[in-house]
């Protein structure tokens, strides 16, 4: 079988504007006219299809995104949404009703784990976290009302990587669907290719690179992305997390530069990694060979896309990560700021932002320490520059 490109999927596209604009034109309608009532009696009724009608069900410039995006992960189709929230949540309640239950890994982005440890139990849907490295304890944490396996290619914030291919060996098994994260690791994986049946993105990251907007997208199979949207049960119809015709167009226009973002944002991070590991740091980054899952990673990748741009470097304690970060902030190394994907590098401590969700007992046992910081690093031109900027500043702030 021929390898899946996903970045020769996306250049592949041939989309034309009215007046034969080399882009596509943005459909700035919420609404669509109909020729005849009777038309329109038909799409409602599902009897008709390809019919635009109202952009919270469907949209030219959503479908032109999300046909972009489910070229890139080799699905029948994809349906967009306002955040990378909006993908997950209905995702999760697509599939889930009352008295199911889910098998997530415990390193997971912060807001996924408050939906389901806060908010899912309301409706009686409840959750076991697990170490996704441990596929036993995946196995074991299955019970008869399991519907899916949730993970994330690479974890937020502590970069381990998931055995896709075995973990969709064991949702196989067990007839359940595997709904898989790959915010941090576009074109770098492709988890539909290694056995996942949904896979989401926040297109507020990497995707999008330009951090003017949040996004997000659900690729799935053609039967799975016709439920979200159907105008009785579906949740992305019902739920209304959607993408403006506007924001959408301005991903699409991004996601034809990610290929070269990404390249660059891997090289930059791994130069980094290995920098800092030559001068003692504790750093975690998947490029590494000390990494716990270097191996597989390396085995499991697009390779031409390298092992991403995302590290963390432990400064000891938290008074230390603050002082490194405004210090970085202050030399203009990047800001210190939640998020990632951005042209410059940004810098937050998770265990007081983006994982503060997670309470303090468990993001110790699963290894997140509060001296921890995650670095999105950008896609500078001189790393060695950049490079050389951090070591002052960790010799300013006593890391170093
Ligand atoms: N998934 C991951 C891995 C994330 O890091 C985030 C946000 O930080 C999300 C999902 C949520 O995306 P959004 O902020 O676009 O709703």
């Amino acid at each position: 079988m021929k390898k899946h490109k996903p970045a020769d999927s996306i250049q592949d596209i041939q989309y034309f504007g009215e007046y034969g604009g080399v882009n596509p034109s943005v459909a700035d309608s919420s609404t669509f006219t109909y020729l005849a009532g009777k038309t329109m009696e038909e799409v409602f009724g599902g009897e008709r299809e390809g019919c635009y009608l109202y952009s919270r069900h469907m949209n030219p410039s959503t479908a032109y995104l999300a046909e972009a995006i489910s070229n890139m992960e080799n699905t029948e189709a994809a349906q967009v949404a306002a955040s990378g929230m909006g993908a997950i949540t209905s995702v999760l309640l697509q599939i889930c009703g009352a008295g199911d239950h889910i098998v997530s890994s415990r390193t997971i982005y912060g807001g996924t784990y408050a939906f389901m440890k806060n908010f899912l139990p309301k409706l009686n849907i409840s959750t076991s976290f697990v170490k996704t490295t441990d596929l036993q304890a995946i196995e074991a944490a299955i019970i008869p009302a399991t519907k899916l396996i949730y993970c994330e290619t690479m974890s937020n914030p502590l970069l381990e990587i998931a055995d896709i291919k075995a973990i969709s060996g064991i949702a196989k098994k067990h007839n359940l669907k595997l709904v898989v994260d790959n915010t941090f690791t576009p074109l770098i994986f492709s988890p539909k290719e290694m056995g996942a049946d949904v896979v989401v993105h926040s297109l507020t990251k990497f995707i999008n690179g330009a951090s003017d907007t949040v996004g997000g997208v659900i690729c799935g199979d053609g039967a799975f992305i016709h439920q979200l949207i159907d105008v009785n049960d579906g949740a992305s119809m019902l739920l209304g997390p959607t993408m403006d015709a506007l924001r959408a167009n301005g991903i699409l226009k991004n996601l034809r530069t990610l290929h070269i973002r990404i390249k660059q944002h891997s090289k930059n991070a791994h130069y980094l990694a290995k920098k800092f590991y030559e001068l003692g740091l504790d750093v975690f980054y998947p490029g590494l060979p000390n990494h716990p899952q270097h191996e597989l990673m390396k085995a499991s990748i697009n390779e031409e896309f390298g092992f991403g741009g995302m590290l963390m470097i432990d400064a000891g304690d938290m008074e230390r990560a603050y002082k490194l970060m405004e210090a970085m902030q202050n030399n203009n190394i990047g800001y210190l700021a939640v998020s990632l994907g951005f042209y410059k590098t940004l810098f937050s401590a998770p265990g007081a932002s983006t994982s503060s969700e997670i309470p303090e007992e468990e993001q110790k046992e699963m290894g997140l320490s509060e001296g921890m910081v995650r670095i999105s690093v950008g896609l500078d031109n001189d790393i060695e520059r950049t490079f050389q900027k951090m070591k002052a500043c960790m010799t300013e702030t006593g890391i170093l």
